[in-house]
Order: structure tokens, then C-alpha cells, then sequence
């Protein structure tokens, strides 16, 4: 996990993902205010890029842009190649700002009621909107934002425990996913004593509020057994989000259940889940 846990703001997890239940209506008044009309009519920013589905705005010369936009994409073809996730149509807004202050100046005057957070994605019905500002450790802030951003465009949201185990999975860069993942230690600890939270309680949390940093650490914890554990597990997780999707456009009630077909893949999913880690 990227530093930015360590470096919690008011002790909360610094990034996450805003959807429509995680926020009053009139926060989301003002997303659409940000997108609609202020951005073009009282802002102006120094830097505007538009490359595939990403619009980056930024208050700053961007002369990294090659290297942000080589970072977006590369997410994207991630996401598609390992998990099918299809490229989305609406527009992803990233909004960067050079120091912290402007942002944290910024999101008080467009959304004074969210939570404080060193970045943002937030969506409802319109394009989704990456708030974030310049930092050492931006790329990965970028690579956990942006994969919500490319996880859910519907109007409903993901599980928050496959939304955030999937952001804290793909926000370290390529090439070092499977071993190298700062939640990896806090995880092989674990499982030697007590074991991470099942799907089951993760499951239950649906308010980012009440999820916390071990939260974080288990959902990614599945994630990664899903996706490495063999072919068949990732193939389920993959069948999984698909699903979701096809939920998303039907307006259907309830979501697949991936803890039954997991259990069908593998009979003694605690035992085979200790066995993974304590082998990583
Ligand atoms: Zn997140």
C-alpha cells in the first residue's frame, strides 16, 4: 500500500471512492455544477489534456503528462486484459492540483460536506470526476482512483469491499502486484492468527465510514486470491464483475454470490486462503 495510508488525514482512510449512496444529494448539486459549468466558466486551468476517456485539468504546466497519461492507459488495458473490464464512454475528469492546499481550498468550496480525503473520485449520473494534487507518491493515488473510475460507471455502485480490494490491488504499478503489495505483511500476519474478515462481514459494509484499515487490507487480501489463486478463481472474479454490471444496467435487487461459486471452486477455502499467503 502506498504511503498515503501512514500519512492518514484525521485518521481516516485518505482516498476512496464517492458514489451515490456514500453521499448527500447536495454534494452531488455540486459535482454537477463542477462538470456543467463552473469548470468552463470560472476556471481556468493552465493545463487541459483530452486523451481517450480522460479530460486532465490541471492548475499547473504539466510536463509530465506523457508519463500521467502512459499510467492512466495502462490501468485501463489492465483492467480489460485481466479482468474484462470494457472501456467506458462517459468522460473520467482529472483534476490535479500543485499543492495540497489549493486542493483541500478547492474541494471545501465545491464540496464542503465530503469527507477530507488526499484523493477523490466521485460519480453519479454524469462523467466521473478525479480530484487529487501533486505529491512524490501521486502515481499510485492516480492508479487507486482511476481504477474506481473505470470499475464502476452505472448508476449503481459496486460492493464496497470489491470496489476498494480492487483499487488497493492495481494502485501499485505493474510488475510488482504480486508480491510487493504493502498490505502483503500486514495479511501473512494475519492469517497466522485469526484470519482476515470473510467475505461475509466485508460484505456487510457498505458505508465507507465504517471501513477500515483492515478493511482495506482484507478486501485486497481476496482480490489477490482471486486473481492469482489460479486460473478459475480469476475467471470466477472476472464472471463476478460482469455480473455486476449486467446488474447495474437492469436496475436488478441483489448481487451474484461470489462466496457460494468460490466455495464450489475451493472446498476448503480457509485452509487454501492461509496456504496462499503464508506461500507468498
Ligand atoms: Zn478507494
Amino acid at each position: 500500500m502506498s504511503c498515503s495510508r501512514v500519512a492518514s488525514l484525521c485518521g481516516i482512510p485518505p482516498r476512496c471512492n464517492l458514489q451515490l449512496r456514500r453521499i448527500v444529494a447536495g454534494c452531488l448539486w455540486i459535482a454537477f455544477s463542477f462538470t456543467n459549468a463552473r469548470a468552463s466558466e470560472t476556471r481556468q486551468w493552465t493545463t487541459e489534456i483530452q486523451s481517450g476517456p480522460f479530460q486532465i485539468h490541471c492548475d499547473f504546466e504539466l510536463h509530465d503528462a506523457q508519463t500521467v497519461l502512459a499510467e492512466l492507459d495502462a490501468i485501463r488495458a489492465d483492467l480489460e486484459r485481466l479482468l474484462g473490464v470494457q472501456p467506458r464512454e462517459q468522460a473520467i475528469h482529472v483534476v490535479l492540483f500543485s499543492t495540497e492546499s489549493e486542493y483541500r481550498r478547492y474541494m471545501h468550496t465545491y464540496f464542503p460536506k465530503l469527507p477530507e480525503r488526499r484523493a477523490l473520485f466521485i460519480q453519479h449520473r454524469g462523467p466521473g470526476m478525479l480530484f487529487a494534487f501533486w505529491h512524490p507518491d501521486i502515481r499510485a493515488d492516480l492508479r487507486h482512483e482511476v481504477t474506481h473510475a473505470l470499475i464502476n460507471h452505472g448508476n449503481r455502485s459496486l460492493p464496497l469491499w470489491l470496489d476498494e480490494g480492487l483499487a488497493e490491488y492495481f494502485e501499485i504499478e505493474h510488475g510488482r502486484r504480486f508480491r510487493e503489495n504493502p498490505n502483503q505483511p500486514g495479511v501473512k500476519a494475519v492469517v497466522k492468527k485469526k484470519g482476515v474478515s470473510s467475505l461475509k462481514e466485508l460484505k456487510r459494509i457498505d458505508e465507507l465510514d465504517r471501513f477500515t484499515e483492515a478493511h482495506y487490507r482484507d478486501s485486497w487480501a481476496w482480490i489477490h486470491f482471486l486473481i492469482h489463486r489460479r486460473q478459475e478463481t480469476r475467471e470466477l472474479l472476472k464472471r463476478h464483475l460482469s455480473e455486476h454490471v449486467a446488474l447495474r444496467s437492469n436496475s436488478l435487487p441483489a448481487g451474484p454470490d461470489l462466496e457460494r461459486e468460490l466455495r464450489y471452486l475451493c472446498p476448503n477455502l480457509e485452509a487454501e486462503f492461509r496456504e496462499h499467503f503464508e506461500n507468498l
